[in-house]
């Protein structure tokens, strides 16, 4: 391709509106543009990453027993209604209604639309294992759409849905799934980590996430994982042992109300009773699906939202606001408590919690807290169940080892769906003996917009881009330093046509600007291989080759052009 004849719109200020520096060189680099919050274009250097890694996506997928299909994007609210999931999913879907005011979705995720496609017509277990894919648009109205092409409202998703006869079969299927993610991640140029994760809307027995660890701010996931062992989990799921090693109190001793004036914080109450937050209890006050619930948490550990959110069975949790916690407390925030609460509030203790004796809690009265209350004996709970949040230094559930946190970009999940679709929408076989049972299912998904981007966190240098050669729009960037000399265009042609001629892919520089403005472009742009023509080296009949990744350049004769391109691109990442 002449550059003169794509579109590639560089940009040479830093841009304002971009955190991220992957998203910061998408922009600056002619790759992306923006329409709205969370809207993006892709213009054609970006069409071309995309492109590839579709194409490794496609190739894995196929290998792992895959059969590509396209779903419409648009589906009548039936099918989800159905499911259940369109009054579960909440404001994330996009909804709409058709000109004769019938309710439609525009899809975010496609379980719905596959289990209808294969309901009724799936007959027989001889029909399976089936393994069904698509690389298509995705809308999902995120509260939050940042980083670019991270967290988009309308992005590329490559989706898979497997159906199987049993759980042998399945946990084959699984595995499948996952040796290809390791594979299309790592011809992506990354290596991922296979985290534990929570199932989310998702539902289903369980599920995984591929993280690309970072050290840069483009981490939205947290990740806890062993130093010793394979453990790691999204913190959100992350199970741990405490590490902490308390006296507890033999004697159960009478409770007592003490005043605790100006003293509502944690930090507050523990400095102004002269105690250990440890022997604090912290009550939140949460309201799931509107009903009120109060989590009890030591304090010195953190609420794990999402652990709340499935011990109470909710589709919503917020916290509650301070009207509501004066309303079931009868106290303002700060001061609530398991004892005297509002009937209607549903107690949840953490075990950290419940092994306590003689705790601090608030009095659900304004400026007072009580002490040496215990679970039993002065109140009572509707469940014991973990709810803290995981963290650094905290013990491996599994080994004994020591848990530490990382931030990562998840670029692909993998969920065990079990039954939970193939039974609320029918996609059943029978089995050899006649009789019907549902699909276990599965659901695989990747980003084919976030992980290029995601890609870009761990491949650029203070110039710009620099792309694994397997996603790169081209492989080659040619530059004739001066378009004036006509030694050197006629040698960039016969160049540009030799590599052409050998299937390489090439950007051709043909624009008739400044040699800096060209190397500027060329650094930004980031592909792998450059190949410079000057009057100096031509002399000799000799042009530059020089990798995007390293600062030594080689001289190579003209003729010997595609040998050493091919060479150099053997040994680049
Ligand atoms: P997240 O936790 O980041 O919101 P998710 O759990 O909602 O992701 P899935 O529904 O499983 O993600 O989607 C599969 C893949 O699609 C994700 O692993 C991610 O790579 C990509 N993806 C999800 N949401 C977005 C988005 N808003 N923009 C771009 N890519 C996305
Ligand atoms: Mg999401």
């Amino acid at each position: 391709m002449r550059w003169s004849q794509t579109y590639i719109p560089t940009l040479r200020q830093q841009q304002s509106d971009a955190e991220l520096i992957s998203h910061q060189l998408l922009l600056r680099a002619g790759y992306i543009r923006k329409l709205g919050a969370g809207i993006y274009l892709y213009l054609p250097l970006m069409q071309r990453v995309i492109e590839k890694f579709s194409n490794i996506v496609r190739e894995e997928m196929n290998r792992a027993g895959g059969l590509e299909i396209t779903m419409s994007v648009l589906c009548p609210a039936e099918l989800w209604q159905q499911s259940g999931r369109y009054d579960t999913i909440g404001k994330e879907q996009m909804r709409l209604k058709d000109r004769h005011q019938h309710d439609m979705v525009l899809c975010g995720t496609h379980e719905e639309s596959v289990t209808y496609l294969v309901s009724g017509e799936l007959k027989s277990y001889k029909q399976l294992p089936l393994n069904l894919y698509q690389i298509q648009v995705k809308f999902r109205d995120e509260i939050r759409p940042r980083f670019g092409l991270m967290r988009g409202r309308e992005f590329i998703m490559k989706d898979a849905y497997t159906f199987d006869a049993d759980e042998t079969s399945f946990a084959k299927t699984y595995q499948g799934m996952v040796d290809a993610y390791f594979a299309i991640f790592r011809r992506a140029g990354i290596e991922v980590v296979k985290v534990e994760s929570d199932t989310g809307a998702m539902g289903g027995k369980a599920a995984h996430e591929f993280m690309l660890l970072v050290d840069t701010n483009a981490g939205e996931e947290i990740i806890i994982n062993c130093e010793k062992c394979k453990y790691a989990a999204n913190v959100e799921k992350a199970e741990f042992t405490d590490p902490a090693n308390l006296k507890i109190d033999n004697e159960l001793k009478d409770m007592e109300k003490v005043d605790t004036p100006g003293a509502a914080t944690i930090e507050e109450v523990t400095a102004f009773l002269k105690v250990d937050a440890s022997r604090l209890v912290k009550t939140l006050m949460y309201m799931a699906d509107g009903k009120p619930v109060a989590a009890l948490i030591r304090g010195d550990r953190d609420l794990n939202e999402i652990k709340l959110k499935n011990a109470v069975k909710a589709n919503e949790l917020e916290m509650a606001n301070p009207e509501q916690v004066q309303q079931y407390t009868g106290a303002p925030v700060g001061f609530a408590g398991p004892i005297g609460l509002k009937e209607n509030v549903k107690i949840l203790v953490d075990p950290l919690v419940a092994k306590l004796k003689n705790f601090i809690v608030g009095a659900n009265e304004n400026e007072k807290h009580i002490l040496n209350v215990n679970l039993g004996r002065d109140f009572k709970a509707a469940h014991t169940v973990d709810l803290s949040l995981a963290r650094e230094g905290d013990i491996c559930p599994r080994c004994g080892g020591r848990l530490i946190k990382r931030d990562g970009i998840e670029v692909g999940n993998t969920f065990m769906l079990g039954t939970k679709y193939s039974e609320t929408l029918g996609a059943k076989y029978l089995d050899a003996e006649g009789k019907e049972h549902p699909c276990i299912m599965g659901s695989y998904g990747i980003g084919i917009t976030r992980t290029p981007q995601a890609v870009l966190e761990k491949y650029f240098d203070d110039k710009g881009i620099i792309w694994p050669k397997s996603i790169a729009p081209y492989l080659v960037e040619l530059i004739p330093i001066s378009m004036e000399s006509p030694e050197q265009v006629e040698t960039a042609e016969k160049i540009y046509n030799l590599l052409r001629d050998n299937n390489i892919e090439v950007l051709y520089d043909d624009r008739p600007e400044r040699a800096g403005v060209k190397f500027n472009d060329a650094d930004l742009v980031g592909l792998p291989i450059r190949i410079t023509i000057g009057d100096k080296s031509l002399k000799q009949g000799k042009v530059e080759l020089k990798a995007r990744s390293e600062k030594d350049m080689e001289l190579v004769a003209v003729e010997d052009i595609v040998r050493a391109v091919k060479k150099l691109a053997e040994r680049l990442n």
